[in-house]
């Protein structure tokens, strides 16, 4: 149930008809599960916290450094040093006192992220990196949870949407296809903007997949172009060879 300070601050959502109070305490009552504190974190995380989630788990083992701040936005001078997750979930409780964060700092073994994921009603995949992406997945996958995965690098972009259901595509039906060499923003550069709308995109998928969870699309992936600002969307086949869904 929401309280008087909830219904004031939720407002101008609640006001929505996809949204409605009903739409609203269900944010309340989920759960989303947060893998990496960086730029797409940094976006998609305070959206969450501002909308109403009830429960954010944030994970990073990394520290915030100087040359981060470019690109994620949560995160001040002041933070140089400092747990990235913790940081975050600082900055979510900042804004909204109504709900929980918890910040996990450890590097998540195979076993850890399972029972974390295990804990959460859907996942947002902010990593940076394809080997974490696919692990992520797989866990997803063997515990139908929603997987929502957001890359970016250079001036591109790209979200998938990951049900785990049956005959749907998993992410590594479509990550086979990407090349193993290691790519990431620290080698390639990044343009601050497009994380942040990649994580927003993430964010708002999010949201969507509470309030209206038919209006989720299946087996939809999204690539955002930051220069011709094109938005292009595929329909993934699942893989009938894939190894994890396959
Ligand atoms: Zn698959």
């Amino acid at each position: 149930m929401l309280d008087e300070h909830e219904y004031q601050r939720y407002d101008r959502q609640i006001a929505l008809k996809c949204v409605d109070i009903e739409g609203q305490e269900r944010l309340k009552a989920t759960r989303i599960l947060v893998i990496g504190a960086g730029g797409l974190g940094s976006a998609a995380a305070p959206y969450l916290a501002s909308s109403g989630v009830g429960h954010i788990t944030i994970s990073d083992f990394d520290k915030v450094e100087l040359s981060n701040l470019h690109r994620q936005t949560c995160f001040t001078e002041n933070d140089i040093g400092r747990y990235k997750s913790e940081a975050m979930c600082d900055r979510l409780l900042t804004n909204n006192s109504h709900i929980s964060c918890v910040p996990i700092t450890s590097k998540q073994s195979s076993q850890l992220l399972t029972e974390a994921i295990i804990e959460h009603d859907l996942v947002l995949d902010c990593t940076d990196n394809k080997p974490t992406r696919e692990l992520i997945n797989e866990i997803c996958w063997q515990q139908k949870t929603l997987l929502i995965s957001g890359s970016a690098i250079r001036t591109e972009g790209q979200v998938g949407v990951f049900t785990a259901n049956k005959n749907e595509a998993c992410y590594q039906c479509i990550s086979s296809q990407f090349s193993d060499a290691p790519s990431s923003c620290v080698m390639s550069g990044i343009l601050p903007p497009v994380v942040g709308i990649i994580g927003s995109m993430q964010a708002l998928i999010a949201i969507n997949s509470i309030i209206a969870p038919n209006s989720v699309v299946t087996n939809a992936f999204y690539y955002f172009d930051g220069l011709s600002m094109e938005w292009i969307p595929y329909k993934v086949k699942p893989a009938p060879a894939c190894k994890i869904c396959g």
